[in-house]
């Protein structure tokens, strides 16, 4: 009972604490997936802002071509849309050659040629790419890390005649990221689509460029075609275990992942865990205890009833030795077969000492054995009860002394009385037996009746011993019981 129980209270905790660290779980993922598609928006909304002014500068000087007016025109408009972009460092134009035509970039260093740049040698060599977003780099007129959007600029022949640029800081976006609470083992990253890491949040510039292209993440954007999503695993870069979420641009070829530190995460439902274990621990310490509290009070109390038992048995065994002692007999309340030797030793001696007559009277019950056969042991012991009753009955003399000789045999001493008188007691006896009308159907009579011998004496003289009486009384009723029961004999012996 106790360990069924036991057994519940585990299952059920584990159950419980498995459901809660799942419903925790699903709480984190869906919120850095949330957290990744609003920062996917955003960087989208920020590319989106500065290619738009790129394209109206690459339009702008396809129809004013470079002449110093135009240039003057781009310069003053950029400058006004740089200003109102923050996220922008600035537009740049730059020649055939790499060199900066203009920059709204303040400060700039414009002596340097970004001819080796990626972007520059990708747009002077193919004709029709789109928008273009570099891997970070340092700028050479600023020295700020930053990600280049280029687009190439043709001249009239649709000749390459040099870069329109625009730079975003990483350090921006950095600031941006780590104002976003995920926890000091959070971390939120923007990648282009090949692999090369743009931002990180947990450090500025040193992880930029980074190539992720073998991150589980990436893996299922290029070779699944997963879109959105999320993930638990082990971070390439330092080893961490977090819970991330993903999306991916449409317009862009980037995609933001959101992150938080599993152990982090997970911290509130350990502790959860812990207060959930520990109280169904306490639970169980209480079952337990309560379960040996009451196999230990059952134990006692088995061990009480038996003792109870022993009592009962030992105060039987004592009452009956107090019968004895007592010289009664417990089922008829006659005198028993102790009391009646001694009473008949002492009645003989009496009556030969006054030379007076003694009778003896012996009595049993006809066909009891088919009796109790018939109709059970204890009805025979309720007409032994009665049987006895009608003895004491007739006995009305002080000296007289009812007694049960044995099993269903009773006795009777007559001291002073003659074998006549004797004969009408006896007789009186058996017709009130009789008269009871106790069915005996084993019986020819039909009733329970009565077999009497009866002897009488003068002790001492006719005869010289109790057991001479008696041994009289007994050939009488032998006698009785071969004449047909139900009847009365008188000892033939000389009176
Ligand atoms: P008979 O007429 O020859 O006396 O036949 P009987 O069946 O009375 O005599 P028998 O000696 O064959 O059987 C005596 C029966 O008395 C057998 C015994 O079970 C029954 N008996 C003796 N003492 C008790 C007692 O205390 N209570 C009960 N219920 N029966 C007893
Ligand atoms: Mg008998
Ligand atoms: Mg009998």
């Amino acid at each position: 009972m106790t360990s069924v129980v036991g057994v519940a209270v585990l299952l059920l905790t584990y159950l419980q604490v498995e459901w809660d660290r799942r419903e925790a779980l699903r709480q984190h993922v869906a919120d850095m997936e949330n957290l990744s598609t609003a920062l996917t928006r955003q960087a989208e909304s920020t590319i989106r802002d500065a290619h738009t002014v790129l394209i109206g500068i690459q339009r702008k000087l396809q129809v004013s071509g470079y002449g110093a007016e135009s240039l003057r025109e781009v310069l003053e408009v950029a400058r006004a849309q740089s200003a109102i972009l923050t996220d922008v460092e600035g537009f740049t134009v730059l020649d055939a050659d790499g060199l900066p035509l203009l920059t709204t970039v303040p400060n700039a260093a414009t002596q340097h040629t970004a001819r080796d740049r990626d972007y520059f040698v990708l747009h002077s060599t193919h004709r029709a790419t789109g928008l273009h977003i570099g891997a970070p780099i340092q700028s050479r007129m600023s020295g700020d890390w930053v990600i280049s959007l280029t687009l190439r600029l043709n001249d009239a022949n649709g000749e390459f005649r040099g870069v329109v640029l625009a730079t975003l800081l990483i350090q921006r976006f950095v600031d941006f990221y780590r104002s976003i609470d995920v926890g000091s083992q959070g971390v939120l990253g923007m990648v282009k689509r090949d692999g090369t890491l743009l931002v990180r949040s947990r450090e500025s510039a040193q992880n930029a460029g980074l190539d992720m292209s073998k991150s589980p993440v990436l893996r299922a954007v290029n070779e699944n075609g997963v879109k959105r999503g999320s993930m638990v695993l082990t971070a390439m870069i330092d080893g961490v275990k977090r819970i991330y979420g993903f999306d991916t641009s449409d317009e862009y070829p980037i995609l933001v992942a959101a992150s938080l530190g599993e152990e982090q995460a997970m911290a509130a439902w350990r502790t959860r865990a812990l207060q959930t274990w520990s109280l169904s621990g306490g639970v169980l310490v209480i079952v337990i205890a309560m379960g040996w509290l009451i196999w230990r009070a059952l134990g006692r109390q088995g061990r009480m009833e038996a003792r109870l038992q022993s009592m009962h048995r030992d105060l039987a065994l004592a009452n009956h030795a107090l019968q004895i002692i007592a010289g009664e007999d417990a089922l008829t309340g006659l005198a028993n077969r102790r009391r009646l030797d001694e009473a008949l030793h002492a009645a003989f001696q009496l009556a030969a000492a006054q030379r007076q007559p003694l009778s003896f009277v012996l009595l049993d019950v006809d066909y009891f054995k088919r009796f109790n056969d018939q109709y059970g042991h204890p009805a025979g012991d309720d007409a032994l009860r009665q049987v006895a009753a009608v003895l004491k009955q007739h006995a009305r003399r002080s000296a007289d002394t009812t007694a049960r000789y044995g099993g269903e045999e009773l006795a009777l001493i007559l001291p002073g009385s003659e074998s006549a008188s004797a004969m009408a007691v006896a007789e009186r006896i058996r017709a009130g037996v009789e008269a009871l009308a106790i069915a005996n159907q084993g019986s020819p009579y039909a009733n329970l009746t009565l077999s009497i011998g009866v002897a009488s004496c003068i002790p001492g003289q006719t005869m010289q011993t109790p057991a001479d009486l008696v041994a009289a009384a007994d050939v009488a009723l032998y006698a009785a019981k071969g004449g047909g029961r139900n009847r009365v004999m008188l000892s033939e012996q000389p009176a």
